[in-house]
């Protein structure tokens, strides 16, 4: 194997921890600036509903004066039925009173709507406030967690970005070239060999190239996909069953982290 290739597996190591600790700094205040626009939104739902007690209440209050006032006016009718002296007096005093008891009637059922209203828009406010008291706490954890989440990514970057500073130069000078142009236009610039395929692309590798790839004597040779262009490399404790992929692609990454440093 080339000697820049091991170095380069563990710069691509790093170079995918930097990318996943920025993208996951970018998502981290997503969530709590959610919670805060939910929290705003009940905010302005628990307004209106205020608003609109204030409505049924201020319409009663007009309903019972209304209501007042069409019983003193049938009161008053009343008292003058006792003086009329015509049948056809009577009769416009009588459609008057009428005319006035139905109005009472009218406006006590309209009341009754009104409370009706109103009892459903004290549920809704009950609701609203617990809602509100939830999402206070909610967006006070979250921006807790997401402000040590910030902080402990900020440290794991420095961190990761510090071993980089220190493997690059330690990588021939025309390999880091070749790794910074694959990296830059596939995304990653080295794909493991597996069972005679480039990993990231699926396409077949020949097999000379692939013999030429397992060959770990040659320490010259540095092979590209046909396909996509990336650097192959192989790892031979692939041959050993008794690891998991992803533990021997860490503990290579990490020795080479290890001896480089
Ligand atoms: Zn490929």
């Amino acid at each position: 194997m080339h000697p820049d290739l091991e170095k380069m597996i563990a710069l691509q190591g790093l170079d995918l921890e930097v990318r996943r600790l920025n993208d996951e700094m970018a998502e981290l205040p997503k969530q709590v600036a959610a919670l805060a626009s939910d929290h705003a939104a009940a905010k302005k739902k628990l307004a209106s509903i205020l608003s609109d007690l204030t409505k049924e209440e201020t319409l009663r209050r007009q309903q019972e004066l209304d209501i007042k006032d069409h019983q003193q006016k049938i009161a008053r009718l009343r008292k003058q039925m006792d003086v009329v002296t015509t049948t056809a007096q009577a009769a416009a005093l009588e459609h008057e009173i009428s005319f006035s008891e139905k109005e009472v009637s009218r406006l006590e059922d309209a009341e009754l709507e009104s409370m009706e209203r109103t009892e459903g828009l004290e549920t809704a406010k009950q609701t609203t406030e617990e809602t509100i008291a939830n999402l206070a706490r909610r967006h006070a954890d979250e921006t807790t967690r997401t402000t040590e989440a910030l902080d402990r990514n900020k440290a794991l970057l420095a961190e990761t970005n510090a071993k980089r500073a220190e493997l690059r130069p330690q990588i021939g000078e025309n390999s880091l070239l070749m790794y910074d142009r694959i990296a830059k236009s596939r995304g990653t610039a080295l794909a493991e060999g597996v069972d005679h395929k480039c990993s990231a692309c699926q396409m077949v590798v020949r097999p000379q190239p692939w013999n030429d790839l397992r060959d770990r004597s040659n320490h010259e040779l540095m092979l590209t996909c046909e396909s996509c262009g990336r650097l192959l490399y192989w790892d031979p404790a692939r041959d050993a069953p008794q690891k998991k992929p992803a533990e021997r692609q860490e503990s290579i990454a990490a020795s080479i982290v290890r001896a480089t440093l």
